[in-house]
């Protein structure tokens, strides 16, 4: 019997979130100078990303890549059509990303919070169990939203913990529906250690939509850690899903369990994203730049193909 095979529909255009400057450079060992981390965090602004994940304010003391947050968001200059993110972790945070605006230093558009699926993931990565976090990271929602800000939750292991294995979907959505309670305009599905499979990327997809609505808006943020990223991002786009986060040079990874490796690479996905004929408004070749900025101050290869291999060229450069 002949099988009648369909092709789905994808976006027409995908809006890609670079985290490289916060996701990444959190989980690299070397602490970049802040020079250069603004120098890059421009040079990625002017790509044509939609949004970029600037710092955390997080303790300098646990995390001393990202201490010099103030600084660099007072020193980067971002075109106003790119959305300023900053990862906060808590309340102490929230008050240093208000008072450095307040001072005219910087410009903030959006508080990204996060918390983990998995109990086991949550304690680890924050010392604290899920409800906590959660009670935590809506009150920062609530204070950021009636300052202004946009807001985003992050949650993290959504696909499956390296502790518990599998997470049961149905507290991912009860998060989620507790996140934009709580005044989230977005949340993002996070395959923190990269567990996900496309398959269940699209169940996962389809019922938070199902669940939370058409007004919220859903992103997806996988890890490269199997080979499956850019497979995911297939998946999702196959269930109409067109917001990405993704990190220069598949910078990153996560601080538990150590050796979990990087975002998907931002000029990876972009280039997956032009051949499929989806619009990104990203300069392809400027941001194989930066990543080749941000693989030489770190000194090592970075694990982005298209850095290796460069863009695809139907026109032979030469014969
Ligand atoms: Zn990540």
């Amino acid at each position: 019997m002949a099988r009648s095979l369909s092709v789905p529909s994808l976006p027409a255009a995908v809006s890609v979130r670079e985290v490289g400057p916060r996701d990444g450079l959190q989980n690299e060992p070397e602490v970049i100078a802040t020079v250069e981390k603004v120098a890059l965090i421009e040079a990625l602004a002017a790509t044509g990303v939609a949004r970029i994940e600037v710092s955390s304010f997080v303790s300098p003391r646990r995390i001393p890549q990202l201490a010099d947050a103030e600084e660099v968001l007072s020193a980067a200059a971002i075109p106003v059509g790119v959305l300023v993110s900053v990862l906060v972790p808590n309340r102490r945070g929230l008050e240093r990303a208000l008072a450095l605006r307040e001072r005219g230093e910087g410009r903030i558009d959006q508080v990204t919070v996060f918390l983990s699926a998995s109990e086991t993931h949550n304690r680890k990565n924050v010392n604290a169990p899920v409800a906590a976090s959660l009670a935590a990271v809506s009150s920062v929602i609530e204070a950021s939203r009636s300052e202004g800000l946009r807001c985003e939750g992050v949650i993290s292991t959504a696909f499956g913990c390296p502790y518990e294995g599998h997470v049961d979907p149905r507290s991912v959505l009860a998060i989620a529906r507790h996140l934009v309670d709580a005044g989230a305009q977005e949340v993002a599905l996070a395959d923190t250690t990269g567990m996900a499979n496309p398959r269940q990327v699209q169940s996962l997809f389809v019922a938070a939509r199902e669940a939370l609505g058409g007004e919220v808006e859903l992103t997806a943020h996988f890890h490269n850690t199997r080979g499956a990223g850019l497979a995911n991002v297939l998946g999702a786009l196959q269930v109409g899903i067109d917001s990405f986060e993704s990190s220069v040079g598949e910078l990153g990874g996560c601080p538990v369990p150590p050796g979990a490796t990087g975002n998907i690479a931002s000029e990876d996905l972009v280039s997956m994203l032009s051949e499929l004929d989806i619009r990104t408004g990203v300069d392809l070749d400027a941001l194989i730049a930066c990543a080749a900025r941000a693989q030489e101050l770190l000194g090592r290869p970075l694990g982005s193909h298209l850095l290796r291999a460069g863009p695809v060229r139907w026109v032979p450069e030469e014969l």
